[in-house]
């Protein structure tokens, strides 16, 4: 599937704010958005003020760049959210969180979600015992995701036991020494703790 190869800085400096693609140098300060907060180009320097629409545009940017969606999946889980009973836009939320690859990086098993997708297209994961290598795939509650044998010895996986920091988000549970995690529930509003509004995406969809 193709994806967003540029450089991946330029997203966040274009949303106003840090998106965490990159991992480790997120942190530090070296990240783009803490060294010119202002967006790339030409006239990146004077922000306009947004109509409703830019507001509602920028906020699926901003979700489809969280997750590292491409437009045509983003709105194949908006059209599933809307299927589904109960609010579309936490619906949507739920399915973006639910994604294999978001779930690896919100195991702690990876520095960021790009590089999550990474570890799960070369088939570094079991799901319930059998390997998933599809970074889409959706989790469900009680699956239970575990590093393949053959790679839990690996540099990767050794430095992030050793950098585990203890805590995973309510909705998973992580066994670090086993490298393995479990789907607790799938998670609720409360859970996704990215500044996304939800609302304004659901508005954009339903013109
Ligand atoms: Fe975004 Fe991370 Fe780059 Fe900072 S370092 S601009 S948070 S991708």
């Amino acid at each position: 599937m193709a994806r967003y190869t540029d450089a991946v800085c330029r997203l966040c400096r274009r949303e106003g704010m840090k998106l965490y693609l990159k991992g480790e140098r997120c942190y530090t300060d070296k990240c783009s958005v803490t060294k010119r907060n202002f967006a790339p180009g030409q006239h990146g320097t004077g922000r306009k003020k947004l109509s409703n629409y830019g507001m509602q545009l920028r906020e699926k940017q901003k979700a489809k760049r969280f997750y590292g969606v491409l437009e045509s999946q983003f709105r194949t889980y908006f059209e599933m959210a809307e299927r589904q009973p109960g609010i579309t836009g936490e619906n949507l939320l739920r399915l973006l969180e639910s994604r294999l690859d978001n779930v690896i990086y919100r195991l702690g098993l990876a520095a960021s979600r790009a590089q999550a997708r990474q570890l799960v297209v070369h088939g570094h994961f079991t799901i319930n015992g059998k390997k998933v290598n599809i970074p889409s795939y959706l989790v469900e509650a009680g699956d239970i995701i575990e590093v393949v044998e053959r790679s839990k010895n690996s540099p990767h996986f050794k430095e992030i036991k050793e950098a585990f920091k203890g805590t995973v988000p309510e909705w998973l549970s992580m066994d670090i020494e086993k490298l393995e995690g479990k789907i607790v529930s799938l998670p609720s509003r409360e859970d996704v703790d990215l500044p996304i509004a939800e609302n304004l995406i659901i508005e954009l969809y339903s013109k």
